[in-house]
């Protein structure tokens, strides 16, 4: 009876790291040993796309043209305006994480529900917010910076400058390690599936 698991048992735990440091490749990882993954960024952008509070609160904040006539979010004109005024950028923050953490806990339970050890949340920022705070435990993705930058050129086709531009929304490593309960490095010698093994075998037995 699933109803009778106690969900409280299932850990919450965050995944992170700096652009182009492996998350995504680690939890593929750990999807093959049977953990669910939450993928924050990918449902900040859902949300902000498919929530009526949310969609309400982006109104207010950028007026109407935030949303195209066909209801796509206006990441353009938003992007450009936050990228000029700090407090924008904040307020929409604002508006944004906590309908992803209510989001990210109502599949959490009913992951959890299933009996798992644990979840894993994957997002780019959340040692930057705070947001790791709500977790249970925290992996952080490393990687050397020359070996991030080539990754993401070579992934997303773009030049260095603009990986760099991305890199300076994010704290370096150094400090995102300092508060993480494992760490995983993915410099190309060290195997990945060895220390998500290690990690998987810390979690289940909790
Ligand atoms: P982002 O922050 O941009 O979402 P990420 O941290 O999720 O990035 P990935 O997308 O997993 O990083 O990895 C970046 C790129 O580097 C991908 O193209 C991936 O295939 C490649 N990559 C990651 N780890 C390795 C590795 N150990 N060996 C070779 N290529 C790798």
């Amino acid at each position: 009876m699933p109803d009778k698991i106690n969900t409280s048992n299932c850990l919450r735990v965050g995944i992170t790291g700096g652009i182009g440091s492996g998350k995504t490749t680690v939890c593929h990882i750990f999807e093959t040993l049977g953990i669910p993954v939450y993928d924050a960024d990918y449902w900040a952008k859902w949300l902000i796309t498919n929530d009526p509070e949310v969609k309400q609160a982006i109104t207010g904040l950028f007026g109407p043209d935030a949303y195209l006539p066909d209801g796509a979010y206006n990441r353009a004109l938003v992007a450009g305006i936050v990228f000029r005024d700090p407090e924008k950028l904040a307020a929409l923050n604002a508006a944004v994480h906590p309908a992803v953490e209510r989001h990210a806990r109502t599949w959490h339970e009913a992951q959890a529900k299933q009996g798992l050890p644990y979840t894993l949340k994957e997002a780019a920022l959340l040692v930057e917010n705070g947001s790791y705070q709500l977790l249970d435990r925290l992996i952080v993705v490393t990687a050397p910076e020359d070996l991030r930058i080539r990754r993401v050129m070579q992934r997303d086709g773009i030049s260095e400058a603009a990986v760099r531009a991305r890199m300076k929304n994010q704290l370096p490593e150094a400090e995102k390690v300092e508060v993480a309960d494992f760490v995983i490095v993915n410099d190309g010698e060290r195997s990945l599936v060895q220390q998500v093994w290690a990690v998987h075998r810390v979690c289940v037995g909790h």
